[in-house]
């Protein structure tokens, strides 16, 4: 089992060779760590990872949460599994250390959240949900709501949900209903539906913290007029006490395709008319305070999707070498032994097409991680800008690039294992069903496609993509010096010059014809994606090619990086020369589907 999780060897390459997580040793947050301290808390999620985490991945997609006498029960070694992670202070690993945290950085922990995710994506959920959930009360909370969840959710006693989606308000927050009336006291009677809440009810903690979208009774309409209430399951005092329920009942589980592990719940808010709930932050800014989660959630949704195509990469790989059979094409002798399916060619095509997209993506992911961590500690001004922009026009691409093509690596995955990852005796399958919610949760793939080219390429007269301009020219010029990288940096060179020229050429029908641009936004996506996994892939090469150019260690060192080498040739070869078309698609403004009538389907 153990070696079907994410590799150390891969989040190692990643954090240290290409990341330089230790330069972050430099500013004074993280000053009182070592790698020595990052890698004991690698060490220490793999083992809880490895013993509690992963023994019931299977068993939470078999046995589904189910009400029981009114309570919500889950598979046994849920709660173990997640005691352990609280209890080793995952939860608030990258907090202060004045509240109780580590203050590791954010990309330590998301590396160390990916060997959680790698091994059970459902259980991680849970408390995913909480730490975003605390982020958002430390952050836009006031001391006494602080005071009354923080320590609680930083220690897991309590846990956490984000609760936006109502039965008819979905991409649409706009259309948001659940009313918050004021009382005399400055709390808030809280009244509505909510649907498919994550961990919305269980017995994991002693509480349930639900972050909810509301509307004051002088709401303007739309997104202006949506605020932000904690609505807990108990009551608390301002020492975290829990005393009494609150009005909020759960109304049904919902039985899912996958990721059935983690509690999807329809809520009833103020069924009893006495639901009471305290207001975030500023009246009819919730959703302000709420994205603030939802951008962590995201990166965190991607992180989710490169765990389950790496979990299946794995599977499939060791699969492979095990199974025999044919022969090759050249050899006729029927009674020569049968090859493993790895010599066969068309599965090695399927494992480099899964290697180059999870590793790739897993670069990409962790590199908005380090950028998180730079927003936290960056003094200058104008950096902190610049980080700030590079983050806003990436998050669309790390949450969405891995929920569609990490879920193509898990089709591989079933179609490498045949007839076998077909059946449920093989995990592939799960895999493939668990990521096939990542396109639909946190904003759909439609929406985030909206999000990136109606917003976010050309927010701020195109500020963001001159900045991911300048970091992908630095890394053309570094992998330039290095002569085999040099068909891979100018490829780079010239898919990121059209991708730049067909945002400067869509800039005028934007504003003209915003309609007819966008409605093929997906098509920029998948490019502007491909794109940049090209572009981290180029990092990855360069860093392996000079570790070659040095010479290595071991055999398997050497191994490693030529297998860098070999997906980043695949993934430029193969992958990177569909981006010309699809620009050359969008900059036609082609209108097939937008013109098509409702009645002629
Ligand atoms: C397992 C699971 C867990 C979830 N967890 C949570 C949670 O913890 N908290 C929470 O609040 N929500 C949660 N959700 C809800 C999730 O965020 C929504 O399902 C999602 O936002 C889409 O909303 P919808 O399902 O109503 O689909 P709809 O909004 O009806 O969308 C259906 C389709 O239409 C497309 N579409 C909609 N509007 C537009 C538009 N304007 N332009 C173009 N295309 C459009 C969408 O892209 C999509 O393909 C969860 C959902 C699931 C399935």
């Amino acid at each position: 089992m153990h070696d079907d999780l994410i590799p150390r060897r891969d989040i190692q390459f990643q954090l240290y060779e290409v990341l330089d997580a230790q330069g972050l040793l430099q500013r004074p947050r993280y000053a009182e760590h070592s790698r020595e301290t990052f890698d004991a808390v690698l060490d220490t999620a793999t083992r809880i990872a490895v013993d509690l985490f992963a023994p019931h991945a299977r068993l939470v997609d078999e046995q589904e949460p189910q009400v029981v006498d009114g309570k919500v029960v889950l598979p046994e070694g849920v709660q173990a599994a997640v005691r352990a992670y609280c209890e080793a202070g995952f939860l608030s690993a990258s907090a202060d250390e004045a509240a109780g945290g580590m203050q590791l950085p954010v990309l330590v922990t998301q590396a160390c959240l990916s060997v959680f995710r790698s091994a059970n994506v459902a259980t991680t959920s849970y408390v995913g949900l909480t730490a975003s959930n605390a982020n958002v009360i430390e952050k836009f909370g006031s001391p006494v709501q602080q005071a009354r969840y923080l320590q609680a959710l930083r220690s897991g006693r309590f846990f956490g949900t984000m609760a936006l989606t109502e039965p008819q308000a979905g991409s649409s927050l706009s259309d948001l209903r659940t009313s918050a009336t004021p009382r005399s006291d400055g709390s808030y009677l809280i009244k509505g539906q909510k649907i498919f809440i994550s961990g919305g009810d269980h017995e994991l903690s002693d509480n349930i913290v639900h972050l909810v979208l509301a509307r004051l009774p002088d709401a303007p309409p739309g997104v202006k007029g949506i605020s932000l209430f904690t609505v807990p399951k108990f009551h608390t005092d301002e020492q975290g006490r829990v005393g009494a329920r609150n009005d909020v009942a759960l109304a049904g589980l919902i039985h899912k395709c996958g990721w059935r592990g983690t509690t999807s719940t329809m809520l009833s808010f103020g069924e009893q008319d006495a639901c009471v709930g305290e207001l975030v932050g500023r009246p009819h800014e919730g959703l302000a305070c709420m994205f603030h989660m939802m951008n962590e959630a995201r990166i965190g949704v991607g992180m989710g999707a490169i765990m389950l195509g790496y979990r299946g990469y794995l599977a499939s790989l060791r699969y492979a070498r095990e199974r025999v059979q044919g022969r090759a094409p050249s050899n006729k002798d029927p009674l020569s032994p049968p090859l493993p399916l790895v010599a066969h060619a068309d599965v090695r095509r399927m494992l480099l097409a899964q290697k180059s997209y999870v590793e790739g993506a897993y670069g990409l992911a962790l590199y908005a991680a380090r950028l998180v961590d730079e927003q936290r500690t960056e003094s200058d001004p104008q950096r902190l800008q610049e980080v700030a922009l590079l983050l806003e026009l990436l998050t669309p691409v790390v949450k969405s690039w891995p929920s569609q093509w990490c879920l193509e690596a898990n089709s591989l995955a079933i179609q490498i294992l045949g007839g076998y990852g077909y059946t449920r005796e093989f995990p592939v399958e799960q895999y493939w069903r668990d990521n096939r919610l990542n396109m639909i949760h946190e904003g759909t793939h439609g929406i985030q496609a909206l999000d990136l080219l109606g917003r976010k390429v050309v927010m701020k007269d195109g500020a963001a993509l001159a900045a991911m301009h300048r970091v992908v020219t630095a890394n053309i010029a570094e992998a330039l010096e290095q002569p085999p990288l040099v068909p891979l940096a100018q490829a780079l060179q010239t898919a990121w010059q059209d991708v730049s020229d067909s945002v400067q050429a869509l800039r005028v029908p934007l504003q003209t014809d915003g309609e007819a641009v966008l409605a093929n936004a997906h098509l920029f996506l998948e490019a502007f994606g491909h794109t940049l996994l090209a572009w981290t892939w180029l990092r990855q090469a360069t860093v392996a090619q000079q570790a070659l150019s040095r010479g290595t260690d071991t055999d398997a060192d050497e191994s490693f990086y030529r297998g860098k080498l070999q997906a980043a040739q695949w993934f430029f070869r193969w992958e990177l020369p569909k981006v010309a078309p699809q620009l050359a698609l969008l900059r036609t403004l082609d209108d097939s589907h937008r013109a098509m009538q409702d009645a002629w389907f």
